[in-house]
């Protein structure tokens, strides 16, 4: 295991945290000595991880965890299994996840992890060894009170499930809360899955009410019908928004009348085909050009870009898959006046909802799903009203993305400064 200690190893700086910082460094009033702290992860440990495989040999899979920061309470962010996987994808959500945490009022730091593969190379044998590999190998690292893992793209429940139990295994005792996201039935808190979208639901109708626009009848495509975004299709649905458009990577379908949801989304989840119930071809590309009132992309990372931003024509985003709109882009909206509620606000329902998990397995008393529910939305609608609050304590040109990162980076310095690693500000 090669473990980089961040400030007295060597100095690597996340290019992506580096940015977003220096946006608001001025107005956030931010110190040399604080972006120095914030610019890089705590730790870095690299492994490769090998693992046996169904016809007797063995692969190795490079792995990362990044612990970024722990100011605010025990680290928290998913596992990624997929072949893009680096270690600079993964301070960056390391990053963010350091953020989210902090903007929601939470009481985690952040760290993210990754391993090198294609899983739908894998068999399920040895999905689960490199499953239990990958905890064997960073057992020391997690832990309840250090660092608790959780799912990401290409780890599920199962995986969860798999990891606790090797870290048990190791550890000799019950520990549930070393990580989140495991099912229901193995510590599993109620309401996970859906808790992405729900609080996405939740921030946009908070901000709609700022904005002044009424919540209801409004135009919304979505870009993803995945877990984030198929629920979050229904929500808003629920809530009486015309969800005219929705995709895979495979291309979308639209109906400028309104989607017909509830059918749409089991009808999707029976056969994977998304014009069972109507509506016409959309591509990817088209329906992030439409003309609707929000703009909901909630599939991968960089799908607002300089090439397409001029045609964007919603009146706002909600950004809820992790980073999908580029700093270029993300200027350019904000200069035309388009509002942009970021990822890190937007999208933290899940991350609250492994904390209330994390909150039952160390109390050992679990919730019904209608509590899951109302307190994620008091925990959103909390932490939208603060971050709204920063926005209008800045000037006219403050973004709601400044707002929250100014909101986050604030908390996580505050706790900084009473373990006295920055000076009192
Ligand atoms: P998912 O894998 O369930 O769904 C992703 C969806 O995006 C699928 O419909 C897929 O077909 C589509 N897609 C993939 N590549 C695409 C492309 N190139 N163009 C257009 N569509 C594409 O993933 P998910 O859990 O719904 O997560 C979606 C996003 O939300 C990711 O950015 C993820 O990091 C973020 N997110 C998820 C959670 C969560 O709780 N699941 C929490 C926070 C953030």
């Amino acid at each position: 295991m090669d473990t980089d200690l961040g400030p007295r190893g060597a100095r690597t700086v996340c290019q992506t945290c580096e940015v977003e910082l220096d946006r608001i460094a001025e107005a956030a009033m931010l110190t040399e000595q604080d972006l120095e702290l914030l610019r890089q992860p705590r730790r870095r440990i690299n492994a490769n991880l090998p693992v046996r495989m169904d016809d007797g040999s063995v692969e190795v899979f490079p792995s990362f965890r990044v612990q970024y920061n722990d100011a605010r309470g025990p680290m928290k962010g998913g596992i990624r299994f997929h072949p893009g996987v680096d270690e600079t994808e993964v301070d960056e959500l390391a990053f963010l996840m350091t953020l989210k945490c902090a903007v929601v009022d939470i009481p985690f730091g952040g760290a993210k992890g990754g391993v090198e593969v294609d899983p739908n190379d894998l068999s399920t044998g040895e999905l689960e060894r490199l499953s239990r590999t990958y905890i064997s190998e960073f057992h020391d690292a997690v832990g309840p009170q250090t660092d608790i893992p959780a799912p990401d793209v290409n780890t599920d429940s199962q995986v969860m499930a798999w990891m606790r139990d090797e870290y048990e295994q190791i550890a000799g005792e019950q520990t549930p809360g070393v990580i989140t996201g495991k099912p229901p039935g193995l510590g599993g808190s109620e309401g996970r899955a859906t808790a992405t979208s729900l609080g996405g639901a939740e921030v946009l109708d908070a901000f709609l009410e700022t904005a002044d626009v009424g919540g209801r009848g409004l135009e919304v495509a979505i870009q993803g019908f995945g877990n984030v975004g198929s629920h979050l299709a229904r929500f808003l649905d629920e809530r009486g928004y015309d969800v005219v458009a929705v995709s895979t990577v495979d291309g979308g379908v639209y109906d400028a009348s309104g989607l017909v949801v509830p059918e749409l989304f089991d009808a999707y989840a029976e056969t994977g085909d998304l014009f069972a119930t109507g509506g016409s071809e959309i591509s990817n590309e088209e329906l992030l050009t439409l003309d609707v009132d929000v703009l909901v992309p909630a599939a991968i990372e960089d799908q607002i870009t300089e090439e397409n931003v001029a045609e964007i024509r919603a009146d706002a985003v909600l950004e809820m898959a992790n980073g999908p709109t580029t700093p270029t882009a993300d200027e350019c909206l904000s200069k035309r006046g388009v509002p942009v509620i970021p990822d890190i606000l937007a999208n933290a329902g899940g991350v609250t909802v492994s904390y209330f998990e994390w909150v039952q397995n160390t109390t050992n008393q679990y919730w019904t799903a209608d509590r899951v529910r109302e307190q994620l939305r008091a925990q959103m609608q909390t932490a939208f009203e603060a971050v709204a609050q920063v926005k209008a304590d800045g000037d006219a040109t403050r973004t709601w993305r400044e707002a929250a990162y100014t909101r986050a980076v604030e908390a996580v310095l505050r706790a900084e400064t009473y373990r006295s690693n920055v000076p009192a500000r």
